[in-house]
């Protein structure tokens, strides 16, 4: 009798044992979903990818459903997909008025407002965004060419964008965004197109200066990886064609160092010239390794996984400092 009470009792212990195993295991599995979750929504609103934004925010929104940032994270990516009207109801639901949420509710509202203004529906592959009061005449102008630059690219790397792309069209200098820049940039790329308003009365300065600031949404959008500076600023010059050929600049060539840090932080003039011309040219000497541009794409695409000269090295057969070498 005793041995069968043993017995019994080892029975409700192993059977709780498992039991425990398997919750544990559960709540493991879960908590890495979870973690996958996040990590997605990271990923995606780093690289400004709304829609697989949208999906992880939405997911994790399942599990925590009054979480602020998540909600807020929300209304901040249908505002950035130009759905201003969702993005109002959605602030709205919730009851908020102030803050981060009150401000993306105004926002959505202003550009509402100013499209309709405009008689401005919108654009096929822009999400535009006004800064100061620019003419409709300024702003189709800009569309007009953007999105013939725009299919330009989508053929020459063979590569359809997922999200619509951001453009400020801005009127002037205090609209550039966060920061003063330094005079020698007159548009810039920081995850959103720029570009003043005011240039597009010059058309010989536009033309090229959407065509590399477009080229520079594209490498951000096809992928997520960080690309050294002097291979997207090459490629964005190779592309704009403004400076093909230019002469060798004066000065001291510059370090590999120097070519991968962002340039903007740069304040002399004449060292951004420098960086410039040899990111082009470090570029052309690729170019003329294997000039295709769907291989280009391949190549920075890669970099995702691949320390930048391993990268060079399979699909170009070059290193970084050999390539500096050629050129200087
Ligand atoms: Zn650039």
């Amino acid at each position: 009798m005793r041995n069968l009470i043993v017995t019994f009792l080892s029975m409700i212990l192993v059977a709780f044992g498992v039991k425990l195993f398997v919750t544990k295991n559960a709540e493991k599995a879960e908590f890495e979903r979870h973690e996958a979750l996040v990590a997605d929504a990271v990923e995606c609103l780093d690289a400004a990818d709304w829609k697989c934004a949208e999906q992880a925010v939405r997911a994790l929104l399942c599990d925590a459903p009054h979480d602020t940032n998540l909600q807020l994270h929300l209304a901040g990516i249908l505002y950035e997909q130009e759905r201003y009207g969702e993005c109002i109801r959605f602030v709205d639901s919730l009851g908020y008025a102030d803050g981060d949420f009150g401000f993306l509710k105004k926002k959505s509202a202003q550009l509402l407002r100013e499209m309709d203004e405009l008689g401005f529906e919108g654009s096929m592959h822009f999400r535009v965004e006004f800064e100061g009061r620019p003419s409709k005449r300024d702003v189709m102008e800009a569309l007009a060419v953007l999105e013939v630059a725009y299919d330009s690219l989508c053929n020459l790397f063979d590569f359809r964008p997922n999200n619509k792309m951001s453009l400020v069209l801005y009127k002037s200098s205090e609209y550039q965004g966060v920061g003063p820049r330094p005079e020698w940039v007159a548009a810039v790329f920081d995850g959103k197109l720029r570009i003043p308003v005011e240039m597009m009365q010059y058309r010989e300065i536009y033309r090229p200066v959407i065509f590399h600031e477009l080229t520079h949404s594209f490498v951000r959008a096809m992928t997520r990886s960080k690309v050294p500076l002097w291979v997207n600023e090459g490629i964005a010059q190779v592309v704009d064609a403004s400076r093909t050929g230019s002469p060798r600049p004066e000065g001291v060539v510059p370090s590999k160092e120097a070519l991968t840090e962002p340039f903007v932080k740069e304040p002399s003039t004449d060292v951004a010239v420098r960086l410039y011309w040899y990111s082009q040219k470090m570029v052309e000497r690729l170019l003329a390794r294997d000039g295709s541009f769907v291989h280009f794409r391949e190549f920075i695409q890669s970099l995702r996984n691949m320390e930048a000269d391993d990268a060079l090295m399979k699909f170009y057969g070059v290193k970084t400092d050999q390539l500096l070498d050629e050129v200087r």
